[in-house]
């Protein structure tokens, strides 16, 4: 991006042209989802000077519904844990049906290392707004319905913020514009991530069967031919049901999307079950191709958040811990780059080691859920030294400086592999299947269009 002296102008009522001031601040936030909303209030507290720039207005509508355990200490940090619990459905755990009806669930209560033992189901509109208002009451400089379109980088290290007409000069820039990829985009960056191509289509509902007891809060992950679908209950009695497909079979579809998305959950018998009297009270969701990456995590005087770092297919509800975790290990460490810039690069690769070798955990098993294998292995768990608590602690998000959970996840590791070998048939066929599947690109344009 190009270096300039152009100064942004506005026109007084007089039509009189007059040149705005660039505002000056230490860091400023692209985007005010969970990883801005974080990352702006834990660094306004340590008394930075912050602006955070979101393109809409809170609250909106945000897709990522269902929390992890280890989300909980974050919320504590924040100070919103009880407000956000007063608003949200208690999760004791994730359940994954059976074929005949019946359902495994895997319990956030029986994890290898003590943790919160719940997670909380939240309306984004809502989650979102609590941590918009929480930033703004830590001093940040919170600008909605603003939103960033040009960023320069000049030869003297300045960064230029270039947002509604006004023109910002951080010290530091984080950008957490989520599957916008504000940055990666225009830097390049952007990787799609070959090896999970999926889209999703989704809405919430009425009347849908919850679980008993217990497991009224749970998150159900089912399977179907093509992909898995999500049930999550929200508060109100309105649940969230999506499914994620494969490529291939979002491009068989013929109909409108709501047809095409009844037909997909009813594959299922037991969610047909669940959802016999459900009622749709929201518009039908499509995001398409949704898997990537960006190469580069930082660069000089700025890094990536959350989404806008990287999106992994949402099967074990990790993004938004994802991003509120990267949010908080990155704002410690842009508070260190402030005080000691000398040691930025440093500082940053550490970052990126440590959060890259968390996501990793995450990547391997969603790359394997739809396998046999895998199928196999979640109906019929084993707590082979303690191999079924550590896979509870996966999916409850304790996979960073986690070494008994990690090796435990490399003994299941082995155990997969055996179990694939001895199920070869069938996993060979569902490798070759999914490679042919992975082959198919849609894009979210056609998706769109196809749905008008
Ligand atoms: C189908 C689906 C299901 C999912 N289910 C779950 C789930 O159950 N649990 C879970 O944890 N996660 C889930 N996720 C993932 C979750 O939605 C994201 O990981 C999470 O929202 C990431 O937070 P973020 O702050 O990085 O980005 P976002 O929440 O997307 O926030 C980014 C913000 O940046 C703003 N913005 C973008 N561009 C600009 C710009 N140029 N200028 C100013 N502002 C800008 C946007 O308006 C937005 O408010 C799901 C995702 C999908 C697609």
């Amino acid at each position: 991006m190009e270096s300039s002296e152009i100064r942004p102008e506005r026109h007084d009522d007089s039509g009189n042209t007059t040149t705005v001031a660039p505002i000056t601040c230490d860091v400023l936030v692209i985007g005010g989802g969970p990883a801005g909303s974080t990352a702006s209030t834990l660094l306004a507290r340590n008394g930075w000077r912050v602006v955070m720039l979101e393109k809409a207005e809170h609250p909106r509508f945000h897709i990522g519904e269902s929390l992890l355990p280890q989300n909980m200490p974050i919320l504590e940090r924040l100070g919103v844990h009880d407000v956000v619990r007063d608003c949200s459905t208690l999760k004791h755990g994730a359940d994954f049906p059976n074929d005949n009806g019946s359902y495994e669930v895997f319990d956030f209560g029986k994890s290898l290392r003590p943790q919160a033992g719940y997670a909380f189901q939240v309306r984004r509109s809502d989650f979102d707004k609590i941590l918009w208002d929480n930033a703004i009451t830590a001093g940040v400089d919170a600008r909605d319905n603003t939103k960033v379109d040009r960023v320069e980088f000049g030869d003297d290290d300045a960064i230029i913020v270039h947002a509604e007409g006004q023109e910002f000069r951080p010290r530091y820039l984080l950008d957490a514009s989520g599957r916008d990829t504000f940055l990666g985009g225009k830097l390049g960056l952007k990787r799609k991530n070959d090896r999970h191509a999926s889209a999703a289509i989704f809405s919430h509902f009425r009347n849908v069967q919850r679980r008993e007891g217990r497991d009224a809060g749970n998150i159900s992950i089912y399977r179907h031919a093509n992909g898995w679908i999500w049930v999550i209950p929200l508060a109100d009695g309105v649940t969230s049901v999506g499914a994620v497909c494969f490529p291939e079979y979002l491009k068989q579809r013929r109909g409108d999307q709501e047809a095409f998305l009844m037909q997909t959950l009813m594959s299922v018998p037991d969610l047909d079950e669940r959802m016999r009297d459900a009622e749709r009270v929201a518009p039908v969701h499509v995001t398409g191709n949704y898997a990537y990456e960006c190469s580069e995590m930082h660069g000089r005087h700025w890094s990536l958040l959350g989404d806008a770092y990287a999106f992994v297919d949402p099967m074990f509800s990790s993004g938004v811990y994802l991003a509120m975790k990267s949010a908080e290990g990155c704002a410690g460490m842009v508070d260190d780059i402030l005080r000691a810039p000398a040691h930025e690069a440093s500082l940053q690769r550490r970052f990126q080691r440590r959060f890259d070798s968390g996501l990793d955990e995450f990547k391997w098993f969603i790359y394997r859920f739809t396998s046999p294998t895998m199928k196999h292995l979640f109906a019929n768990p084993r707590d082979f030294l303690g191999v079924e608590r550590a896979i509870v602690s996966m999916l409850s998000g304790d996979v960073f400086d986690a070494k008994p959970v990690l090796r435990r996840l490399r003994i299941f590791r082995v155990i997969y592999a055996i179990t694939a070998l001895g199920m070869s048939g069938r996993a060979f066929a569902a490798w070759r299947n999914r490679r042919r599947q992975l082959g198919v690109e849609v894009r979210e344009e056609t998706l769109q269009r196809d749905a008008q």
